[in-house]
């Protein structure tokens, strides 16, 4: 495997920080949880959609584009870290949002991240639930060519074979850093919705033959889809990295218990995992991915999934500027 050969553009702090969560471990009582840092990417408060845009940044500059578009539901922290991408790089950026949540309320449709896609100068067209937001982005592709603009499309989450590069890079840095640290990593564990994350780390795993298996934390589809969703968006992935057919069904491991009713709405145990994690280790995770994540990985915890004397590696995935959409949800009073 040669990554060095797909062009890449700097826009993250890297690598970022792998760390004993030492107080969560103790209170939980079962494996060594440590915390792979990708919400300290550093471009606009972090995330894991900056690696995927290193790859993806840099196919839109070869191919002449000035020009982004892509597309999420409204708290996006994938439109957020474009539109700051964009702005770095001198490129127009234009946001696509889908209400999934159907919530009206002030904070969700214009603080957290759509705040920050203002802030960072992009503009944003708002598009009811269930729209068909890849056939919506291409067409405003369309009329911006037909104003002879150089537009470039990212799909959702930046998960496509050339975004999911960046977790393959992920996964050498995370391979790298345990065998400096003297690091046995038996598990990683992460929040999964758009694929391009499990699918990167999945496939970058088994070209360097870990052996170290990950878990996916669903946020939306059921288990068959999510799978489904990685295991082709990997073999895409091994395909464009000159390896074929290195991925397999079995490497593919979804866990869809802790979606709760449905993308973006709150579950207990998410709330419980967000209040936890940022008081027993001052870390903030988010509303929609790493607090869902992390509330299955305590579940699975407390229910024995994992043996004493592992060591879990969860990927904090970012996403924190998503809690000011959600002010009310914490119940702080
Ligand atoms: C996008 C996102 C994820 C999910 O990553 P995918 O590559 O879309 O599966 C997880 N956590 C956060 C904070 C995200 O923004």
């Amino acid at each position: 495997m040669n990554l060095a050969r797909f062009p890449r553009v700097r826009l993250g702090h890297m690598p970022t920080p792998l760390e004993p969560m030492e107080n969560l471990s103790r209170l939980l009582g079962g494996p060594d949880i440590w915390i792979k840092r990708d919400d300290c990417t550093g471009l606009s408060s972090g995330g894991n959609k900056t690696r995927k845009l290193e790859y993806l940044l840099a196919e839109a500059l070869a191919q002449g584009a000035d020009t982004v578009l892509t597309q999420g539901a409204t708290q996006s922290n994938h439109a957020r870290q474009t539109a700051a991408a964009a702005a770095k790089l001198g490129l127009e950026c234009h946001i696509l949002l889908e209400d999934r949540t159907g919530y009206a309320d002030e904070a969700y449709n214009q603080s957290g991240n759509v705040l920050l896609d203002k802030l960072h100068g992009a503009s944003i067209t708002r598009h009811p639930g269930g729209t068909d937001m890849q056939a919506e982005m291409e067409k405003q592709a369309e009329a911006l060519k037909a104003k002879g603009r150089k537009p470039y499309c990212i799909p959702g989450g930046g998960s496509n074979a050339v975004g999911a590069l960046g977790y393959v890079n992920a996964a050498l840095e995370l391979v790298n850093q345990a065998a400096e640290m003297g690091l046995r990593i038996d598990h990683v564990v992460h929040a999964t919705g758009s694929s391009g994350t499990q699918a990167g780390l999945v496939t970058g795993l088994v070209a360097l033959n870990s052996g170290i298996p990950v878990l996916g934390i669903g946020v939306r589809a059921p288990k068959e889809k999510q799978e489904a969703n990685v295991l082709a968006l990997s073999e895409k992935v091994a395909t464009h990295l000159g390896l074929p057919g290195i991925v397999r069904a079995e490497h593919v491991v979804a866990n869809t218990d802790y979606v709760g009713q449905g993308y973006g709405i709150p579950t207990e145990g998410m709330i419980e995992a967000v209040k936890l994690v940022a008081e027993k280790e001052g870390i903030i995770l988010d509303p929609v991915y790493s607090g869902k994540g992390m509330a299955g990985l305590i579940d699975l915890i407390r229910k024995g999934h994992f043996k004493k004397g592992e060591n879990i590696v969860f990927l904090h995935t970012g996403g924190s500027v998503g809690l000011f959409g959600y002010p009310d949800s914490l119940d702080l009073g």
